[in-house]
């Protein structure tokens, strides 16, 4: 089968000779048939992972093709995308329902192969069947909108609310959907480029701002003069998670959903703000809740058929399989300005 190669850090080889997978009792094998690029995968590659050889990819959907013994062969032409983790089901905390922190936990595209190939092989339970009516690359952007909505759910978000939403990436703009959807009284979004904000309006945002051109707290502080009820991280960098203690109000809600520069620090002024005001500053990390996937993947679905969720907007580049060497090179370079990338292995 095609499929890209994680070889070494910075190294992504394509191949159209690779063994395809055999499918094991209680999996299925999906057929890929769009698979997007997510900023963890050009950040593996960038940055070096912990196992080569491996091919990568979460972001994914496809037909089942085949199923291993004990599954029902009526799975067999039905469309998927994947659900990512793999938990164990059987520690305390897969018992509490807190998959993510599962302590044995596998991660199809990380820790084992994933969906930049023509075939990916996963339990069964980790194909989420989708209507079959859904396009492929909305299905393959199942998995960061249920981060977005679980982030908004570890913020406790409820409707009528204000937000700011630091970071228009992929996961800033499915929150700006998310906050729409769910009927936020006021969506503040900031970036440093000019056409993610121009995204983020079309999606929802009511006011956007670029901290290049503004001051962004003076112009939040105009429109919400105690702060807003609730801060979403999604840019990963130290300024905006500072920038969250002063944009919400006391007793409001941080959600921490950017990965951080690790050599990086806040000066402790930030905890001591953070006391001053009593807020709630949560961390997240994928999207799961119970019963296993959890309501975000079913909400997602729902969303996407009924026209709220918006998974066109946030595609910028169709590309075959075997432009992936190319494409992971010119990302990892910032040559290449983009929204969400989805790879097709049969073109
Ligand atoms: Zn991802
Ligand atoms: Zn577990």
């Amino acid at each position: 089968m095609k499929a890209a190669i994680l070889e070494n850090k910075g190294i992504l080889t394509y191949s159209p000779d690779v063994p395809t997978p055999t499918v094991k009792p209680g999996h299925v094998l999906l057929r890929v048939k769009a698979v997007s690029i997510c900023g963890s995968d050009i950040s593996r590659y960038a940055k070096g992972h912990r196992l080569y050889p491996l091919i990568l990819g979460h972001e994914c959907a496809g037909i089942i093709a085949e199923v291993g013994a004990g599954v029902s062969r009526d799975l067999i032409g039905q469309h998927a995308a994947i659900i990512p983790l793999v938990p164990c089901f059987e520690c305390e905390q897969c018992r509490r329902g807190y998959y993510s922190a599962c302590h044995r936990y596998s991660f199809i595209g990380s820790r084992q192969d994933g969906g930049f190939a023509e075939y990916v092989e996963l339990p069964q339970r980790n194909a989420l069947i989708v209507p079959p009516d859904m396009k492929f690359e909305e299905a393959a952007l199942i998995e960061p909108s249920t981060v977005a909505r679980h982030i908004l759910d570890l913020g406790h978000f409820e409707a009528g609310q204000s937000a700011v939403v630091l970071g228009a990436g992929s996961i800033g703009l499915m929150i700006v959907q998310w906050l729409r959807i769910l009927g936020a009284s006021l969506i503040i979004c900031t970036d440093v480029s000019d056409d993610n904000l121009e995204t983020a309006r079309k999606l929802g945002a009511h006011v956007t701002l670029n901290p290049r051109q503004v001051d962004v707290t003076a112009e939040i502080k105009k429109l919400a003069s105690d702060g807003v009820d609730l801060a979403l991280e999604a840019a990963g960098v130290p300024q905006t998670l500072a920038q969250t203690i002063t944009v919400t109000h006391p007793r409001g809600f941080i959600v921490c959903g950017g990965n951080q520069p690790l050599d990086a620090s806040l000066p402790m002024q930030f905890i001591e703000d953070l006391m001053r005001k009593e807020l709630h500053l949560v961390g997240c990390f994928m999207s799961y809740s119970a019963p296993f996937p959890g309501h975000e993947w079913t909400e997602t679905i729902e969303a996407i058929r009924n026209g709220q969720l918006d998974m066109q907007t946030m595609i910028s580049h169709h590309y075959p399989l075997s432009a992936a060497p190319d494409i992971f090179a010119r990302i990892a370079a910032h040559q290449l300005a983009h929204r969400k990338i989805i790879l097709h292995p049969e073109e």
